[in-house]
C-alpha cells in the first residue's frame, strides 16, 4: 500500500515540478495563494451544512455560518451587488441553478452564444441542429431548446442587431450573455430592453471575466440591467475551484437561493466557501493593480506575437479588452500543422495552451481536435509577477517554436531558465511563497 502512496506523492510532485518550470497560459485557469490554500485544506473540507446561514439542516455549523456569511458579504462588496450565494460547487452548476430560475415557467427557450465562437458546453443542447450529439448541459440535464445569437466575426462579438431581430423571433425565456471566448464586453444594455420585451430574463455567465468584472476594468452586466450572473471563481477571480451567482433585485433571491439548495446542492463544499473568501479578501486589496497588469499583459502579448508574424485577431480592436487573446494559426498548417498540433509542439517546451475554434472553421472544415486557433490567458503569469518585458520574452519562445520551427526540447530548457526568476504567486499576502511548491498532506 505504501508503494502505492509513493507512487502517487511522486505524480504529484512531478506535476509541481512541470508547473514551476513552465508557461501557464490556460485562460481559465489561475493559481491560488498560499492563504487560500490553506483556507482550503481546513478541517471545513470533512464537514457539511446544507441549507443557507440559519436554516442549516446539519448542527456543528457555528463557524462554518460565520465564515460563509462574511464569503457572502465580500462577494456583495467586491461585485457591488445586492445578493451573492457562494455555494454553487462550480460555475456549471450556477449556470444549473439559473436554468432552474428562469425557464421553468414557460416555453424552455435559451438563447445563447453560438457554441463554436465562444460559447460554454454548459449552455448547449443536447444535439446540434444537425442532430450530432453533444450533450450541453442545458439541453440534456434541463431539455431546453436552444437558438444562437448572431455573432461578428470580425468584431469577435455578438451582433446586437441581429440578435434583436432573433431575440424577438425566438421569445426566449432566457437571454443568456457569456461564453469562454470572451475578448470584448457583451452587448448587454444594448439588448436587455429587447429581451424584456418579450418577457425574457437576461443572464450573464461572468466564468471567465468575474475578476475583471469585481475589479472594475470590465463590463457589470447587472448595472447594465441582466438579472443574475453566474460565475467560476478560479478563472481571472484566483480562487479555488468553486461557483457563486449575484442579483441586485431582490424578488429573484428566495428563488435563485431555493434553485440552487435543496434543488442542485447537498454539501457546498465548505473548504472552497473559506478559501473564496480569502481569495475576495486579497481581491478587495490588490485586484485592481492584479487584473489592470492581467489586462496590459493580454494585449501586450497579443501584440508582440503579432509582431512576430502570428496572427491575433482583431488587431483594430487591440486585440483584446480581457486576459484573453486568439490566435489563427491557419497559415502554419503546411508548415507545423493546426491548433491541436501547435498545442503539442508548445506543450513539450513547457508552454502550456488551448487550441480552440474560430468562428469560421467549421464552415471551414476544421473541428475542435485540430482547429484554426489558440486561446491564451495571463491571469497566472500575471501572478507569477510577468509583466511587458516578460510579455515580448514568451512571444519569442511562440516565435522560435512555430515560426523558427526549433527543436521544443531545446526551447524547453530556455524555458525553464526564463521561469526561474518567477517563482513566487504576487497579488497576495505573503509574497515571498514558492508557487507550486506546496504538497499539501494535512
Ligand atoms: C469555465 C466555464 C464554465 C464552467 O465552470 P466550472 O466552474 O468549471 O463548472 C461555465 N461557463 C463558462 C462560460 C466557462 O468558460
Amino acid at each position: 500500500m505504501s508503494e502505492k502512496l509513493n507512487e502517487i506523492r511522486k505524480i504529484l510532485e512531478k506535476h509541481s515540478e512541470m508547473l514551476q518550470n513552465a508557461i501557464p497560459l490556460i485562460a481559465s485557469e489561475n493559481i491560488t495563494s498560499p492563504a487560500v490554500d490553506e483556507a482550503c485544506a481546513s478541517d471545513f473540507s470533512h464537514r457539511y451544512a446544507e441549507g443557507w446561514v440559519g436554516e442549516r439542516v446539519y448542527a456543528g455549523t457555528e463557524y462554518i455560518d460565520k465564515i460563509e456569511t462574511i464569503c457572502m458579504e465580500l462577494a456583495r462588496q467586491y461585485f457591488d451587488c445586492v445578493h451573492a450565494d457562494v455555494r454553487p460547487i462550480s460555475g456549471v452548476v450556477a449556470n444549473l441553478a439559473m436554468y432552474n430560475a428562469f425557464t421553468s415557467r414557460n416555453n424552455g427557450k435559451m438563447l445563447i452564444m453560438p457554441i463554436p465562437k465562444g460559447g460554454h458546453i454548459s449552455h448547449a443542447p443536447k444535439y446540434t441542429k444537425s442532430g450530432r450529439a453533444i450533450y450541453g448541459t442545458a439541453g440534456t440535464v434541463r431539455g431546453l431548446e436552444i437558438e444562437y445569437m448572431a455573432f461578428d466575426n470580425d468584431e469577435m462579438n455578438i451582433d446586437p442587431e441581429e440578435t434583436a431581430k432573433i431575440i424577438r423571433e425566438f421569445e426566449p425565456e432566457l437571454v443568456l450573455f457569456g461564453g469562454s471566448v470572451f475578448l470584448f464586453p457583451h452587448p448587454v444594455k444594448e439588448l436587455v430592453d429587447v429581451a424584456k420585451e418579450v418577457g425574457a430574463s437576461v443572464g450573464y455567465d461572468a466564468a471567465h471575466v468575474a475578476g475583471l468584472i469585481g475589479s472594475g476594468y470590465f463590463q457589470d452586466p447587472l448595472k447594465e440591467g441582466a438579472d443574475c450572473m453566474t460565475m467560476s471563481t478560479h478563472k481571472t477571480l484566483p480562487g479555488p475551484q468553486h461557483g457563486a451567482i449575484t442579483t441586485d433585485k431582490e424578488d429573484l433571491v428566495e428563488d435563485l437561493k431555493s434553485n440552487t439548495f435543496p434543488a442542485l446542492l447537498s454539501n457546498h463544499h465548505l473548504h472552497n466557501v473559506a478559501g473564496l473568501a480569502v481569495a475576495l479578501t486579497e481581491m478587495l486589496e490588490f485586484g485592481k493593480k492584479y487584473h489592470k497588469q492581467v489586462i496590459e499583459n493580454a494585449k501586450a502579448l497579443g501584440q508582440a506575437l503579432n509582431e512576430r508574424g502570428m496572427n491575433v485577431l482583431c488587431e483594430h480592436k487591440g486585440f483584446t479588452e480581457s486576459h484573453q487573446i486568439v490566435l489563427d494559426i491557419v497559415n502554419f498548417k503546411d508548415s507545423i500543422g493546426l491548433g491541436g498540433d501547435i498545442e503539442r509542439i508548445l506543450e513539450k517546451a513547457n508552454i502550456i495552451i488551448n487550441r480552440n475554434l474560430l468562428p469560421w472553421d467549421i464552415k471551414e472544415g476544421r473541428h475542435y481536435m485540430n482547429p484554426g486557433g489558440l486561446r491564451l490567458g495571463t491571469s497566472e503569469v500575471t501572478r507569477l509577477g510577468m509583466g511587458k518585458s516578460e510579455m515580448e520574452a514568451i512571444a519569442d519562445f511562440f516565435e522560435q517554436l512555430i515560426v523558427q520551427e526549433k527543436d521544443p526540447l531545446l526551447v524547453k530548457d530556455e524555458v525553464a531558465e526564463f521561469r526561474k526568476q518567477y517563482q513566487s504567486i504576487k497579488y497576495c499576502f505573503q509574497d515571498s511563497n514558492k508557487a507550486y511548491e506546496y504538497l499539501k498532506f494535512y
